[in-house]
Order: C-alpha cells, then structure tokens, then sequence
C-alpha cells in the first residue's frame, strides 16, 4: 500500500542530468560550474586552473580572476548524466527498470525538476529525432506487455493534464474549466471528467504529447519569453488481467515535468504572476516536504497540501517506485539555480 515508508531507500532513484551548453552559452564562453567527475559524482564550482586570459590577442592580468573561493563541493547519486548522455542514455539509467515494477503491480512516477531552461522538457518530451524518455518508456512498456500477453490481458489508458495556479486541466481537451480530484476506492486518485486515451502503439504517442505540451499555460515573463510555471503530468493507467485466475489489477505510472524551479523573486515576478510563482512554490515545497517526511518515517505524508501531492497521492511513497531527475544548465550565468537544484536532489537522494 502506497504512503508506508519500508523500504524507501530501494523505491526512490535520484538521477542528475547536465544538458550541454547551449549556442548563446557557448559564445559567450561561459565557465562550466559543472564537472561530471563519472557516472555517480560531479563536482559543483570546481577550482579552476589558472589559464591565461585573452582579450582580443592581448593578454589580461588575472588579478580578479580567482576573488573569489570556489566552492568545490562533492556530490553523489544513484546516477549522473553528462553533457553528452542522450535522451537513451537517460532512459536507461531511470524508467526503465521502473517498468517491471510496474508488472509486478506498483504504481510508479518519475519526476523531471528545474530551473526553466535547464532541460526538463527536452528530458521529458524531446523531439522527433530526439525521443524523450516518455516516449522510450512507453515504447519500451508496449514491448514488456507484449512478453506477458500469454498470461494477461492489457488495457492501457493514458491521460495528459497540467497543474496551473493549483488547478487541474485536461491537456489533451483544452478548457478552461478546472477539473476537479476525486479518491476512488478501487482506483485510486482519480481526476473527475478526465477522459483516458485508448493508444495502442508508442508512435500513437509523440504527437499527442507535442501537441497535448503546446496546451501547457504559458505566460512571458521577464526573464523567460516561454516560462513554464505549470506542472505537465503524463499518466497511464495499465489495467491487467490475469487469464487464469480473471484477478484484475490496476496500475499508474505518472510522469511529471515540474514546472521551474527557479524562485518567483528572481524573474521580477508581481501581482498574478507572482501568485502563480507562489502556486509553483507551494506544491514543489509540499512535494519535497513529502518526501522528506516519508524519509523520515513519519506516519502522517502531507499529501493534502498541494494539488500536485494530492494527485500523486497513490503514487509516491514506501510502496512506489520514483524516479527524480534533476536537470541542471553547467554554464555558470546559471550557477544558483544548478545549485539549489543540486541541493534539492541532494536531501531527496538522502532517502
Ligand atoms: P525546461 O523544460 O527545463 O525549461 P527545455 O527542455 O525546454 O528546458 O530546454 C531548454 C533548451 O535547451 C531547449 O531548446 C532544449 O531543446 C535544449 N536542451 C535541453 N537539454 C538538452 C540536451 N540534453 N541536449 C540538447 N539540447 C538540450
Ligand atoms: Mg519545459
């Protein structure tokens, strides 16, 4: 049963994933604040060698250069991905060992956490030529399926829904009606009025993911022309059927695209966009608060505090598989968002 603390420590995973400097960060050649030492530890700030510094062919002097201390601090994981890990690599480092959990009849979920800009999406989602690990995972699910159809019969449903400003809408039938939580006895958390998408095949997929995240709330910001301060959670629901006993079982793997993490101050946020920022704060902070209290042991989760927690209610603790990814940007312009995302997969990593 979900929300019981034994065996926390084997039930959550927590990946770091450095994206590549991107074009701007690279001609502007920015400090990398990252250094992936190997597939477990990076180091964050590291000391820097002394190298000689041109501007326009002419030497500089290095007085300023190394004011100030580099902070050089260690960290590890259950997994590190560097610059160069593809969407694959990523896949095969976090969901898809999740999935024969998932047969064995756990309810799992994956999270991608953030700054905005720092890859989540691209994890997440990607792109034609570049699947994300949503994508490969429910490729990869179709295939495991596929290997049980002998003995079970499979009914798979998949929803689209974001979390804005605390409230819940259908991604995949745009409205601006709030949909509303219910808890189900047999099933679970359930979303009233959400209808379930029958898909058969992985390829089904992609386009209704694309299109489901072109619905997701945007509102420019001043730091970020496409900010996302929703939260996009992708959810299948996997009914099973055993052929010799007719047991029906039923199981939920949620993926969920956090929105930024980066604090509402920071991107001179006031009035609504400042609410919204407040939302985002507070299921992030009550997501995190639950996790910390599960790895405690603590006996009462806080689910209720957020819409975030109260969805993934049936899904995130001592029973359930998670998955957190944290992506982090390695160029320096970003170095206290990469920072407190690297803290925050730190305490979750403690577990
Ligand atoms: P977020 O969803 O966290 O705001 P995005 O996933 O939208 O960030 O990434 C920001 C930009 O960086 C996008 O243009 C994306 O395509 C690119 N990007 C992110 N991660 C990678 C990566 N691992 N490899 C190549 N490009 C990436
Ligand atoms: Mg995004």
């Amino acid at each position: 049963k979900c929300g019981s603390t034994q065996n926390m420590a084997a039930n959550i995973k927590v990946v770091v994933r450095v994206r590549p400097l991107n074009d701007r960060e690279l001609q502007q050649n920015s400090r990398v604040v990252v250094d992936v030492v190997d597939d477990k530890m990076l180091v964050f700030d590291p000391k820097e060698e002394i190298r000689p510094f041109f501007y326009q062919g002419v030497q500089q002097p290095n007085k300023n250069f190394l004011k100030r201390a580099n902070k050089e601090l260690k960290f590890v994981f259950d997994n590190v991905c560097g610059q160069s890990a593809t969407n694959n690599d990523v896949f095969e480092t976090t969901t898809k060992d999740i999935l024969t959990a998932l047969m064995e009849g756990y309810n799992c979920s994956v999270f991608v956490y953030g700054a905005t800009g720092a890859g989540k999406t691209f994890t997440m989602i990607g792109n034609a030529e570049h699947p994300g690990i949503t994508y490969l995972t429910m490729e990869h699910l179709f295939y495991t399926i596929n290997s049980y159809e002998k003995e079970r019969e499979f009914d798979i449903g998949v929803s689209y829904i974001e979390v804005y400003n605390e409230n819940v809408y259908d991604l995949l039938k745009p409205s601006n009606t709030p949909l509303q939580l219910r808890e189900d006895a047999k099933y679970g958390v359930m979303v009233a009025g959400l209808t379930l998408n029958n898909i058969k095949t992985a390829r089904e997929l992609l386009n209704m993911l694309e299109n489901g995240n072109k619905n997701r709330t945007q509102h420019p910001t001043d730091a970020n022309a496409e900010s996302s301060r929703s939260h996009a959670v992708f959810q299948v629901y996997v009914k099973m059927r055993y052929k010799t006993s007719s047991q029906l079982r039923l199981v939920k793997l949620s993926m969920i695209d956090l929105a930024g993490s980066e604090r509402a101050s920071a991107t001179g946020c006031v009035g609504e966009r400042f609410k919204e920022g407040a939302n985002i704060n507070k299921s992030l902070l009550s997501l995190g608060n639950c996790i910390n209290k599960l790895a405690d042991g603590s006996s009462y989760i806080p689910y209720r505090d957020s819409k975030l927690t109260r969805l993934l209610k049936d899904s995130l603790g001592g029973n359930c598989k998670t998955v957190m990814i944290a992506n982090v940007s390695p160029a320096h312009i970003s170095y206290e968002d990469t920072y407190n995302t690297l803290k925050y997969a730190a305490r979750a990593n403690k577990i």
